[in-house]
């Protein structure tokens, strides 16, 4: 960027924040310091995925002894492996919560710089063709205004330059929340959630991705991701993989 540009930016930033002061993704009031994208003492409330994780889906285990976590021992995955940035607690649940029902979409700017950060070396070895945010049904789409997926894969696309390809998977029919579902409830409910975009095959067909990363905000059993990467591995996706901003157990 020119130095003339760099300033004329820096001022409408600056302009912005004055106008609009930047809000805290876990408290929700002005950002302390100004100028960042979390407050100090909220992001002590948040509690970053720590090592040793399991090898498929990135959640944290027991002790280094323990190669996949309880989850990814008893399922069959079809994706090939994912990572996450924090583990869902109760201030990630209001953040993303809040994100989806109170239109925070600015949050996802600190989430979104977040994973860029701690996730560029491995998405370096990826070598992905495209990100592909997990997408919502439409009419949830219409009512919410925007898929916070998309949302979240957009700023990884800027910081990567992966491209977001929003086309390849729609959402089906409304599912049953997964919230009141077992685990082999939550696979059945999605099994004919996903499906292939009718005319993704005729505009991809001088680009059909061979390495995908899904994007999607929360990760719990892992059958939203799983759902996902089967209909991409059918139609012949041969890698696939995934990052989310949390991870947790179902409840
Ligand atoms: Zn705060
Ligand atoms: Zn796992």
């Amino acid at each position: 960027m020119k130095h003339k540009d760099w300033i004329f930016s820096s001022l409408a930033q600056w302009g912005m924040e004055l106008i609009f002061p930047r809000r805290c993704p876990v408290c929700g009031q002005i950002v302390q310091p100004s100028g960042e994208l979390i407050c100090a003492t909220c992001f002590l409330q948040l509690s970053p995925v720590k090592s040793p994780v399991c090898r498929k889906c990135g959640k944290e285990v027991l002790g280094d002894h323990y190669e996949y976590c309880p989850d990814c021992m008893r399922r069959q995955r079809t994706f090939d492996s994912g990572m996450a940035l924090f583990n869902y607690n109760e201030a990630a649940r209001r953040s993303m919560a809040a994100i989806k029902y109170k239109n925070r979409r600015e949050y996802l700017d600190f989430y979104g710089a977040a994973l860029s950060r701690r996730f560029s070396k491995i998405v370096g070895h990826w070598q992905a063709d495209c990100l592909i945010p997990v997408p919502i049904h439409p009419s949830r789409r219409r009512q919410r205004g925007f898929n916070q997926a998309e949302e979240l894969a957009k700023r990884l696309e800027k910081s990567w330059n992966i491209p977001v390809c929003s086309q390849i998977l729609i959402r089906n029919r409304k599912t049953v929340p997964q919230r009141d579902l077992n685990p082999s409830e939550r696979l059945k409910n999605l099994r004919e959630a996903f499906r292939l975009h009718p005319d993704c095959c005729k505009n991809l067909v001088h680009f059909f991705p061979k390495t995908v990363i899904l994007i999607d905000d929360i990760y719990t059993t892992g059958s939203t991701i799983e759902a996902c990467a089967r209909v991409l591995k059918a139609a012949g996706v041969q890698r696939v993989y995934f990052l989310v901003v949390c991870i947790g157990t179902a409840k």
